[in-house]
């Protein structure tokens, strides 16, 4: 499910995310307050960057820290898995019409990239975390997920998407003992969206 609104945090400082990891290793001990969230939006000048009020602003932020705070306590058990999956968001593509070459193949249920534009985000995480051994999947919905997990039985799974999303998988990866790792995007909107390519080639 997406966001009532959307924003675009791509272009935000590299202290920032910074601060983020900071405040999520502070959520892993419970200390992070809502001023410190407010602290945050007001320092990095993110309602001006994202024209988000403030209620939406400290949803946004909220989320990341929570994101990363989990990335934190899963890291250890994530480490230890061996069959992974990467599941990317469709909304990432260069193309989202016949331009993009991709074939969606139902029984996965996944696209699957045809490698069509080198400078594809999409393209290059898939060649990446393929050279590592993971399964790669390009959903059109979490909805996916679940058909994936049962019949793949992955024990980790790195996941790019919005933050609505990622609340909803993970707790499904939870529930099914699955140990997970979330990279959020940067910019939502459900179509030409942006993630962060090195992070994600570091949390595989
Ligand atoms: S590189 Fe892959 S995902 Fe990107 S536009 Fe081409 S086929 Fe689609
Ligand atoms: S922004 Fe992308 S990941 Fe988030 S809900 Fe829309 S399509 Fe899904």
């Amino acid at each position: 499910m997406p966001y009532k609104f959307t924003f675009d945090i791509s272009k935000a400082p590299h202290h920032f995310f910074a601060e983020i990891a900071v405040a999520s290793y502070q959520r892993g001990m419970h200390k992070v307050f809502l001023k410190s969230l407010q602290d945050i939006i007001k320092k990095f000048k993110i309602q001006e960057a994202t024209g988000l009020n403030l209620q939406d602003a400290v949803m946004l932020i909220q989320d990341l820290i929570d994101m990363q705070a989990a990335n934190l306590m899963q890291r250890g058990k994530f480490l230890k898995t061996k069959k992974r999956a990467l599941f990317l968001p469709h909304c990432s593509r260069k193309y989202m019409d016949s331009r993009c070459k991709a074939i969606f193949d139902p029984t996965l249920p996944s696209y699957i990239c045809a490698h069509c534009s080198p400078d594809c985000v999409i393209n290059k995480a898939a060649v990446a975390a393929s050279e590592k051994g993971y399964d790669v999947y390009v959903l059109p919905g979490g909805s996916c997920i679940p058909k994936i997990l049962s019949t793949k039985k992955y024990e980790g799974v790195v996941g790019v998407a919005c933050g609505e999303e990622v609340k909803l998988s993970g707790e499904l990866l939870n529930n099914m003992s699955v140990a997970g790792q979330a990279v959020p995007l940067l910019k939502n909107g459900c179509a030409n969206t942006v993630f962060n390519v090195d992070t994600l080639i570091k949390t595989l």
